[in-house]
């Protein structure tokens, strides 16, 4: 049971860090938040993500590009060009490395307004640190697994990050409905994104890339939605626009 909530828990508060922080306010300023705010996300999200730490300046440009060429062979992530969403991924890797380490050309309109704490990076970063959070993990689970099988569950939590993207960019894209005849092939995957927390709306979400609620009808759901309402109404954060 607490390796079941574990990962219950490590899953969705990651996802969330990726999906609300890296993703609508990162790369798109959906809304804006203080100075204090941002760098107190900054740190839940590296936290979140623990071993498969991603840095907010280089998901932010990789994203942007995504919606550029969508689809498109300048894409980091579109399942059209792979077989098989491992060789996607790797292809990712490459790319997001590349902007990461500044051996890839950036185009200037990609590369500004995001935030960026070389500090804390320093640290969130760094092999020893994934390794700890590694290392954490695998010391909760020789606590609390009653079961061998449940270690089955340890690669994704070291893998987490990249799990939650290879599942949004590859399925986001190829399985599901359109509500929006994009020139790309995104798709909705899931009336309820129980699963990826909206992440899935790929469609509604390259329709409308600056709209906070990745829902599109009355009959979608997207659970993130409510809680960024509710952040907005305590003062935590500032909606750009409805
Ligand atoms: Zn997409
Ligand atoms: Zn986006």
């Amino acid at each position: 049971m607490a390796i079941l909530i574990f990962f219950v828990c490590h899953w969705y508060l990651s996802l969330f860090g990726q999906t609300f922080y890296l993703h609508r306010y990162a790369a798109h300023k959906m809304f804006t938040m203080s100075k204090a705010w941002e760098k107190f996300f900054y740190i839940f999200a590296w936290v979140m993500q623990g071993s498969s730490y991603l840095n907010a300046r280089a998901y932010a440009i990789l994203h942007r590009m995504h919606h550029a060429y969508s689809d498109t062979e300048k894409d980091p992530h579109t399942p059209h060009f792979f077989k098989e969403v491992f060789t996607m991924m790797m292809h990712t890797r490459e790319i997001y490395n590349g902007v990461h380490h500044g051996t890839i050309q950036v185009e200037e309109k990609f590369d500004r307004n995001f935030p960026v704490y070389p500090a804390i990076d320093r640290i969130a970063d760094a092999w020893p640190t994934r390794l700890i959070f590694g290392i954490s993990y695998v010391v909760f689970y020789y606590f609390f697994a009653n079961y061998w099988w449940e270690y089955l569950l340890l690669p994704i939590h070291f893998l987490m990050g990249p799990v939650h993207g290879a599942i949004v960019n590859w399925a986001g894209h190829k399985y599901g409905y359109r509500n929006f005849d994009e020139k790309d092939h995104s798709k909705n995957t899931l009336v309820f994104d129980f699963l990826m927390l909206g992440e899935l709306f790929q469609n509604n979400h390259h329709h409308e890339g600056s709209k906070p609620n990745f829902a599109a009808n009355w009959w979608e759901f997207d659970p993130v939605f409510p809680i960024i309402r509710l952040l907005d109404f305590i003062g935590v954060i500032k909606l750009v626009r409805m």
